[in-house]
């Protein structure tokens, strides 16, 4: 099986004791990619540099509604023009935790988002209890490429989300006792989803209560797999698939291509983990994204 991680936040105090290792030991896991997100100025430029120090691990930009209030065009924008960045994100509005005022979290998402269609990037949403406002926004920016991360609506914003084909991201949230996600997942299309741990948040049942890591991503698979009667090595590859044409991964010059001669290989070669060494990160603030 081999996966693509669509959402982590390696560079979270969480993994400072191991964060090196256990790059390491994802890539020789079936891990191939792993998008790492950012959610503020500290976290986007600590996602940056993750990137810049392995391969396959690429990152977003992007200020978070709970962190609206720090926003900082300028610094979205300048990170958005690296090579390594692949998104805007996440970004979008959160009417359950509130942390910041409505008016700021739109205002902040609306920026975002027609900066996102400008630069040409797909965006990470982070959406909790502001589902039609989000949609508003995203519209109203006639942004392209868009995926709810962590989706959490019901089977009708489903499918408002699907018709504009956009994409949907499930967690291991859908492996817990009270997900009201099944619907949504029989009835999502092959070409429209994608996968994610979102850790060290969110860890896959049996693993409630400790770190999540990208070593659980195939527990999201399996869960998936199981719902819709298809094999976890069907739903690794489509959604691997997916994830590796929304985000516009860039030719990996570490293997040869085969773009002309129909699918690629599937033995899971995996990626090659450059251990060069992370700067020390520091971060004062935890929150759950
Ligand atoms: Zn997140």
């Amino acid at each position: 099986m081999r996966l693509f991680e669509t959402h982590a936040h390696l560079d979270l105090p969480d993994f400072e004791p191991d964060r090196e290792a256990l790059i390491e030991e994802c890539f020789n896991s079936g891990i191939e990619y792993i998008i790492n997100v950012g959610f503020n100025k500290e976290t986007s430029l600590n996602s940056l540099d993750l990137a810049k120090k392995h391969l396959h691990i690429f990152s977003t930009v992007g200020f978070h509604p709970h962190d609206a209030m720090d926003f900082d065009a300028e610094l979205v924008k300048r990170l958005a023009r690296e090579k390594n960045v692949l998104a805007i994100g996440e970004v979008g509005l959160d009417f359950f935790r509130n942390l910041s005022p409505y008016s700021v979290q739109r205002e902040v998402f609306a920026n975002q988002a027609l900066l996102a269609v400008d630069y040409d990037l797909p965006i990470v949403v982070h959406n909790r209890e502001a589902h039609q406002e989000c949609y508003k926004i995203l519209k109203q920016a006639k942004a392209k490429d868009v995926v709810f991360h962590c989706f959490s609506g019901d089977i009708i914003f489903a499918q408002q989300v699907l018709d504009e084909g956009w994409m949907i991201s499930f967690t291991g949230s859908i492996t817990y006792a009270n997900s009201k996600l099944e619907d949504v997942i029989r009835m999502m299309p092959n070409e429209q989803f994608m996968i994610e741990t979102d850790c060290p948040y969110l860890p896959p049942h049996p693993h409630r209560g400790d770190r999540n890591s990208p070593l659980h991503l195939h527990l999201v698979a399996e869960k998936i797999a199981e719902l819709r009667e298809q094999t976890p090595d069907e739903i690794a590859e489509i959604s691997f698939a997916n994830a590796h044409r929304f985000f516009r991964v860039p030719p990996d010059p570490m293997k040869p291509q085969h773009h002309k001669g129909g699918k690629s290989s599937k033995s899971g070669n995996s990626a090659k983990a450059n251990t060069a060494k992370v700067n020390k990160q520091k971060s004062e603030k935890r929150k759950n994204k």
